[in-house]
């Protein structure tokens, strides 16, 4: 993949300075929510409006905006382009006009939440044989994310899954750092999902998922894709009846919570990009790819350019 422009900085909702705001996340799937996004009625009695966090106070406008989105064709197909349908809700105390999302969106990111769960449920396969991270994004077609977003995606999810948080982060990075700061603590959503299955699942949270080694060369690189493993066997473990169990799981938590429960920050100082040569057969790498740069990775990150139009 060469390198992609970037960002959603330049997105025509961005022209609308009141929707630059965090979006209110919805467990509504997206072909659902436009046939409830009646103008005038609430958004919920217990959703929280974002800007004032007064509750109960957000009406859908009955207005929409254009957002482009990654998705992925049925049966784990190539990825595709679309462009969605965000509609708007207006808030009665503080009158902030937020984008409302449905459950398969995630506030800042192009690619679709069942994308990303698929990518990184391919990738972090205890199978060592298994895929590395650009065999992974090439798999689905010429609008796969680069690979560097792939690793991204894993370093956010795992530490997300972690609890570790990033601070004091710049421009996308710090917007979406601030839409994930105020969500409950993972343990909190362990507990209540755990009464849904009892005590099977805590048992399954505290498993150890084996990573291949060949996958990292640091001790934090395991443990985020360790935890990423975690959080997908679980949503396997909830929700195994459909094609996307964590965005099933990210859906029903976002119903119990009223916030995008598993949203990540991505774009954060973490790991290293850790990565065989292109090509290499990875099981036999042994050499270790690129110098290590400090701090974040640099590569180009999505979304293709034919989105940049969005
Ligand atoms: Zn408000």
């Amino acid at each position: 993949m060469g390198r992609r422009g970037c960002s959603n900085t330049r997105t025509p909702g961005n022209r609308y300075a009141n929707t630059r705001l965090i979006p209110v996340p919805v467990p509504i799937a997206y072909d659902e929510l436009g046939a409830v996004a009646v103008k005038g009625k609430s958004v919920g009695a217990e959703v929280f409006c974002p800007q004032c966090e007064a509750v109960g106070t957000l009406v859908f406008t009955g207005s929409w905006v254009e957002r482009g989105v990654v998705v992925q064709e049925g049966g784990g197909g190539a990825l595709i382009p679309q462009v969605w349908r965000v509609v708007l809700a207006r808030c009665g105390r503080c009158r902030a006009r937020l984008r409302v999302l449905p459950r398969e969106l995630l506030a800042f990111k192009s690619f679709s939440l069942p994308v990303i769960e698929h990518l990184c449920g391919r990738y972090v396969d205890p199978d060592p044989q298994g895929p590395g991270l650009r065999r992974t994004v090439w798999s689905t077609g010429q609008y796969a994310p680069a690979h560097s977003t792939l690793w991204r995606w894993l370093a956010g999810l795992g530490e997300r899954a972690l609890d570790r948080w990033p601070g004091g982060r710049q421009g996308a990075a710090k917007r979406t750092s601030r839409a994930c700061t105020r969500l409950p603590p993972v343990a909190a959503l362990i507990a209540e999902s755990a009464r849904r299955l009892g005590q099977g699942f805590q048992a399954l949270w505290q498993r150890h998922f084996r990573i291949p080694d060949w996958k990292h060369q640091s001790e934090r690189r395991r443990e985020q894709l360790e935890a990423c493993a975690r959080v997908l066997a679980a949503a396997r473990r909830l929700f195994p009846e459909g094609p996307h169990p964590l965005c099933a799981w990210h859906g029903w938590l976002i119903d119990r919570f009223h916030v995008a429960a598993w949203a990540f920050p991505t774009g954060m100082p973490c790991t290293s990009l850790e990565l065989p040569p292109p090509g290499s057969d990875a099981l036999r790498s042994e050499a270790k790819s690129k110098p290590r740069k400090k701090g974040r990775c640099h590569e180009a990150r999505a979304p293709p350019r034919s989105l940049l139009a969005f």
